[in-house]
């Protein structure tokens, strides 16, 4: 006889319906009411996990993809993540390309979830043969009955954030926002939740977070690709060397630029100040937060909601190592904190 068991049938079942959580000790030094969307609370610890169920979901109603199907991927390790926990319940196998710029826990962690993984150089431009775009082509070219879900040109990556993270924040807010911050990399996650948010109320105001570096801020102000706004930096998974066809710009009232420095450094701010152990790109809007409050863009009935898209524990040997944060320079005698001696 079956028991009554309240359990999940499997662990794709836990994905969305993340928590809204206030800020408030960080927040108390600025004006308005701030909440973050901790993406965190994914199974796989990142809004990916939304993107990758949704995409291979949709493949499997049009019937592209079969059993024993192989999906092939470009991805700064968050999607692969997310990519290869979907494959493993739903019996695919998973090829990922990854840029060199990825951490060596993320890489670890993908062949941990039974995914090939190709690492490839992170600055050379994405027509270079050696790209981790090209490199996916190729092996999709190569692999018979693959698919590619190219998340940086791939519709439905927006339609993802439309339909779970937007509808979710309006829910949670009860259609009190006032603003949306969000980093943006492939771009569909400010997108789809800006989309969805704009057709309830167009006055909420929506805020991409760029990289120093990357493109995509020149592109949404002048309607031109830039090159020569492009320079290695070191947070991975926002800003871009090209321009996504996953980013609709027009949702998207302003981009904001921010440090790998002050992005790393307010990373660490979150744990001390909230608690909560959150990724390099959480500590890249929470300045970018910091910037636009300086700049004037809130007011004490600002409903603000940021997202932070993943888990610190990805960035261990990152931002969290002090050794790498002194390697990066990113030390200065004025912030070393104190290593306190307790005596009992
Ligand atoms: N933060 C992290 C850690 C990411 O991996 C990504 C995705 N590349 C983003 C933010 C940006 O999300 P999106 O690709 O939806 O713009």
């Amino acid at each position: 006889m079956e028991h009554k068991i309240n359990a999940y049938n499997n662990i794709l079942e836990l994905i969305g319906n993340t928590p809204l959580v206030k800020l408030n000790r960080i927040a108390s030094k600025l004006t308005g009411n701030f909440y973050a969307k901790v993406e965190a609370f994914n199974p796989g610890h990142s809004s990916k996990d939304r993107v990758a169920s949704y995409i291979i979901e949709e493949a499997e109603r049009k019937g592209i993809l079969v059993e024993g199907s192989t999906i092939i991927e470009t991805t700064s390790g968050n999607t692969g993540f997310s990519i290869a926990m979907v494959s493993i319940i739903k019996g695919y196998d998973c090829i990922l390309a990854v840029s060199s710029k990825s951490s060596k826990d993320k890489i670890d962690m993908l062949r941990t979830m039974g995914a090939k993984v190709y690492v490839c150089p992170a600055h050379v431009s994405a027509d270079d043969p050696r790209s981790y775009y090209q490199v996916a082509k190729r092996l999709h070219e190569e692999t018979k009955g693959s698919i590619y879900i190219n998340q940086y040109f791939n519709e439905l990556n927006i339609d993802a954030h439309y339909r779970s993270t937007g509808p979710e924040i309006w829910e949670q807010t009860n259609g009190n926002i006032t603003h949306l911050v969000a980093c943006s990399g492939t771009g569909g996650t400010i997108s789809g939740t800006a989309r969805f948010l704009k057709e309830k109320n167009p006055n909420v105001r929506v805020i991409g977070v760029d990289a120093f570096g990357s493109v995509l801020k020149k592109y949404h102000e002048t309607g031109e690709f830039d090159s020569k706004e492009i320079y290695p930096y070191r947070i991975e998974g926002l800003g871009k060397n090209l321009i996504p066809g996953a980013t609709d710009f027009d949702v998207i009232d302003e981009f904001i630029k921010v440090t790998d420095e002050e992005s790393a450094h307010t990373a660490r701010e979150i744990a001390k100040e909230e608690g909560m152990f959150v990724g390099y790109t959480s500590g890249a809007v929470m300045q970018a937060i910091k910037q636009l409050n300086e700049l004037g863009e809130f007011n004490k009935n600002s409903n603000v909601v940021v997202i932070f898209p993943d888990h610190g524990s990805r960035y261990m040997s990152k931002i969290y190592s002090d050794a790498w944060m002194e390697d990066q320079g990113f030390f200065d005698s004025n912030r070393v904190e104190e290593t306190q001696q307790v005596q009992f």
